[in-house]
């Protein structure tokens, strides 16, 4: 069968209708929230509107059912744009709509997943704990069962969207002593739960427009309603969830790459010195050539991670081992590469903007900052490292 990499006519026009939205409403506000670290509301409605909380979910739970391709054309616009709105979609869709489109019950889905891909309601997704960040499976927040009633108590830390999340994922602990298999479950909690609460938000090196929140849980009471999955499987539904989100935080390292490399060339080429335009030395067309290079290499490894989720459907109780590891180790590479390769790039497009690009308030000197991030969040790149050598240590290339 010949491979084919080409985009539909839909997904074409879907991209064209994003690019024009993003550099309509949401570009001329992005400098002002990354000086004032406002959570960006009045854009997040409007992207809301537009069903742009939706995008992978099928159109039957109220999403626009363009499965992870769509979803991650979106990311990549997103990147090029702002990683501010970037991680508010991808921490809501990726992290939030995919545990309850994959394993939640019809009604979860209607309780949940409906209004979240509608747009009407924010999620956030929690997983890390002071004690607990790349060990995510030793979990302490605790889940004690009575029956069929459940008492959280705990603490969450680092949670994207967590200021302003409707309802939340939160991993819990049903038996610590069976550690990631079998002792951790998933939940989701609506905020306003009494126990629930919004703790700090950090402030943050960069990704001003989003909440890092500190979540706490008093013993709040929750019932088999809001069990997400089977019980003592919730690490299965988190790690699900992350080969989801690895890839489109691929993308939108690529979209964040793209941008940065289209303004280190067109500075170059305004840049005079020594009585040329800087594009002019090799010094500088090797470094764009170096970007260019990624880029065109990782649009090729986010899409066909994107393309191979996309065949292997929502359903996970359908899917083969070999299927599900072949799929953790792409979202892996995918997560790893692009994040350093992002970080890469900025970098090198600030060095060609010279000091202008150190200044603060410079849309590369943002895009420094927003960057770094994505080689520690959703799994550190030496996890991501771990998991591939794992991977082939066992199943070989
Ligand atoms: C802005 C931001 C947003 C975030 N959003 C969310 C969110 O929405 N939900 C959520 O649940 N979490 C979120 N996180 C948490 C994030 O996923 C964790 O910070 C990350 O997984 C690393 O955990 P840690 O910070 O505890 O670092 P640690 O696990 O303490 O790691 C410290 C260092 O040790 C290395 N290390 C650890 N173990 C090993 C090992 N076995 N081998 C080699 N090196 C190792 C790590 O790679 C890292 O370099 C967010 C964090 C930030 C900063």
């Amino acid at each position: 069968m010949p491979f084919d990499f080409s985009f539909t006519p839909d997904q074409e026009a879907f991209r064209a209708a994003v690019r024009s939205f993003l550099e309509r409403e949401v570009a001329p506000i992005v400098a002002e929230m990354d000086e004032t670290e406002e959570f960006p509301a009045s854009t997040v409605k409007r992207m809301q509107t537009e069903g742009y909380f939706g995008v992978p979910v099928p159109e039957a739970y109220g999403g626009l059912g363009l499965g992870k391709v769509g979803y991650c054309i979106l990311l990549e616009e997103l990147g090029r744009v702002d990683a501010s709105h970037g991680t508010i979609v991808g921490a809501h869709t990726s992290l939030g709509t995919t545990p309850l489109l994959y394993y939640g019950t019809e009604e979860q889905k209607q309780n949940w997943l409906v209004p979240a891909a509608r747009g009407e309601k924010l999620l956030a997704f929690s997983l890390t704990e002071p004690g607990s960040g790349s060990d995510s499976g030793a979990v302490h927040t605790v889940a004690e069962r009575d029956h069929d009633a459940w008492t959280l108590t705990g603490t969450k830390i680092y949670v994207s969207n967590g200021r302003e999340a409707d309802a939340v994922i939160v991993m819990a602990g049903n038996d610590v002593k069976l550690g990631p298999n079998g002792g951790v479950t998933a939940f989701v909690v609506d905020k306003g739960t009494p126990g629930f609460t919004v703790g700090r938000c950090e402030k943050k090196m960069g990704l001003h427009g989003t909440s890092t929140a500190e979540l706490l849980l008093d013993h709040v009471a929750v019932g088999p309603k809001n069990v997400l999955g089977e019980v003592g499987k919730g690490f299965h539904v988190a790690m699900t969830a992350l080969d989801v989100g690895r890839v489109s935080l691929g993308a939108a390292s690529l979209g964040g790459m793209e941008a940065a490399c289209s303004a280190a060339a067109d500075f170059a080429k305004n840049r005079t010195q020594f009585g040329l335009p800087i594009s002019e030395f090799e010094a500088i067309q090797f470094k764009l050539a170096d970007m260019a290079m990624h880029i065109e290499a990782l649009r090729y490894l986010v899409y066909h991670a994107a393309a191979h989720q996309d065949r292997m459907g929502e359903d996970p109780a359908t899917w083969g081992r070999l299927e599900r590891q072949s799929k953790t180790r792409e979202s892996a590479i995918v997560k790893c590469l692009a994040s350093e390769w992002a970080s890469e790039a900025v970098d090198e497009a600030l060095q060609i903007h010279g000091g202008l690009g150190y200044i603060r308030g410079t849309p590369i000197e943002r895009a420094y900052r927003d960057a770094r991030i994505s080689e520690i969040f959703e799994g550190t790149n030496e996890i991501q490292r771990l998991v591939i050598a794992r991977d082939v240590l066992t199943r070989g290339l």
